[in-house]
């Protein structure tokens, strides 16, 4: 039994790996490279295994750097099916389709070819099936048991234990996928392990803490109500999927509480993010208990009073002539999307404010801002920046540093395999899961381990 890493090893992006137990293929996750210029360029190298070979995929959640590459797979030749939770199912061809869209789109602007296309998407989106239930077991392969967990990451996430029998015994092996940071408000924190032999486990924040929910939020609602109260537009660039969501129901508990007037009006200004919030509602078995239970007495989480989807760009536009008002758009980083048109339009009023409230890589607009530049350019034009910009850096939808140590412990494995981050931060929790007595290692990309005698056979790149 062995286990060879084909992304996210040493790196946050293109997660992917692969597990062979006797002639048995199982393919977890398949993402797509992203960020840099030498990693986008992985996702136009061979998968490192033959797609064909591959019996069947399980995908722990819908973000592109887990499913990203799932066209690719189908087209070079892999004909099994991909097993995941329904609403999974529903967001990864939302993501998909939107990446095949976005690359069509640059494809057709600077004259290259697309990584892939809508058809491919077409192509691949069968083979994708919802049918694992949390804390389901299914048979997915001759002798090798599935079981999802809840991570508490996104709509839908898992883990995934799979108990496979070898020899007369029973060995298992854990995928964390990506792990929720605990206390997010819609969703269940992510499940404890029951013993675990082998640990394969993200480790994105594995050398830091996030501020703590209590805190975020204090900020965030101060930011918000020192704006309103003198006039100004609130400019929210946000991911579509979950942290508008998130933003949502803190913004109905804010106006619950009386901290933001019900009169206030809100923007959800992106196509992406009101499909995502359409999928939120259809999965309410998702939701953590109280959010449930209001759920079933009828309350709509994601309402407010004066709350608009502007799904036109018509509508969009019409924003313009807004005032006091909470506008969330995408991209969540600037690079793009609607967002552009509310900055060009808000930031040289000194009333107005941008709340950056997600990661922000160097060199997009989001990081200048949250560098506090006194101009930007934006769509070739220079706007001075006399907006306030508020970084809010805890909401995060990564465990962070503790959370991770604290979930692996609860498997008490016998090894770690650290994936899904930076060199440092993962060489960083390996050296603090060794002094809680845990053994860990961090593979890199293309590098074979021996599941059953717990060391690598090729060390990759
Ligand atoms: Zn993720």
């Amino acid at each position: 039994m062995q286990i060879s890493f084909h992304g996210a090893a040493g790196d946050v992006t293109g997660s992917c790996h692969l597990l062979e137990v006797g002639k048995q293929r199982i393919l977890i996750d398949c993402g797509l490279f992203q960020g840099s210029k030498r990693l986008r360029e992985e996702n136009s190298e061979p998968f490192g295994f033959d797609p064909a070979s591959v019996d069947v995929m399980l995908l722990t959640h819908a973000h592109l750097d887990h499913c990203g590459r799932i066209p690719l797979l189908v087209k070079q030749g892999f004909q099994g099916r991909i097993l995941t939770t329904a609403a999974t199912v529903d967001l990864a061809k939302l993501v998909l389709l939107d990446a095949a869209r976005l690359q069509e789109e640059e494809a057709e602007r600077y004259g290259v070819a697309a990584l892939f296309g809508t058809q491919d998407v077409e192509q691949a989106l069968p083979r994708l099936q919802g049918v694992m239930a949390y804390g389901t077991p299914r048979e997915v392969a001759p002798g090798v048991r599935a079981t999802f967990g809840d991570a508490g990451h996104i709509l839908g996430s898992a883990w995934i234990l799979l108990e496979v029998e070898e020899g007369g015994k029973t060995r298992n092996i854990v995928f964390s996928g990506d792990l929720g940071n605990p206390g997010n408000p819609i969703l269940r924190d992510p499940q404890r392990l029951a013993a675990v032999d082998t640990l394969v486990m993200e480790s994105t924040y594995g050398d830091r803490n996030h501020r703590s929910r209590a805190e975020t939020l204090a900020e965030f609602r101060q930011a918000i109500t020192q704006t309103l109260s003198g006039g100004g537009n609130v400019v929210i660039p946000t991911f579509a999927l979950e942290r508008a969501q998130d933003l949502l129901f803190y913004l109905r508990q804010f106006m619950q509480d009386g901290s933001v007037p019900n009169s206030t009006p809100v923007f959800l200004d992106s196509p992406m993010a009101i499909s995502a919030t359409e999928i939120f509602r259809r999965h309410p078995e998702c939701f953590d208990p109280e959010v449930r239970q209001r759920e079933l007495a009828g309350e709509d989480p994601f309402a407010l009073p004066r709350l608009q989807f502007t799904q036109t760009s018509e509508a969009s536009r019409a924003i313009a002539a807004a005032h006091g008002a909470i506008i969330m758009a995408g991209s969540g980083m600037a690079t793009g999307g609607r967002v552009l048109h509310h900055l060009k339009n808000n930031l040289d009023g000194a009333a107005n404010r941008v709340i950056l409230v997600g990661y922000a890589a160097a060199g997009t607009p989001a990081r200048a801002l949250a560098d506090g530049v006194k101009e930007l350019n934006v769509y070739g034009s220079t706007v001075a920046v006399k907006a306030q910009v508020s970084t809010i850096g805890g909401f995060s939808a990564h465990a962070g540093h503790d959370d991770l140590i604290a979930w692996a412990q609860s498997g008490k494995p016998r090894q770690v395999l650290l994936v899904h981050g930076e060199e440092d931060a993962a060489t960083v929790l390996a050296g603090d899961l060794e002094k809680q007595g845990l053994a860990a290692h961090v593979p890199h990309l293309g590098e074979t381990w021996d599941l059953t005698a717990a060391r690598n056979t090729s060390a990759g790149k």
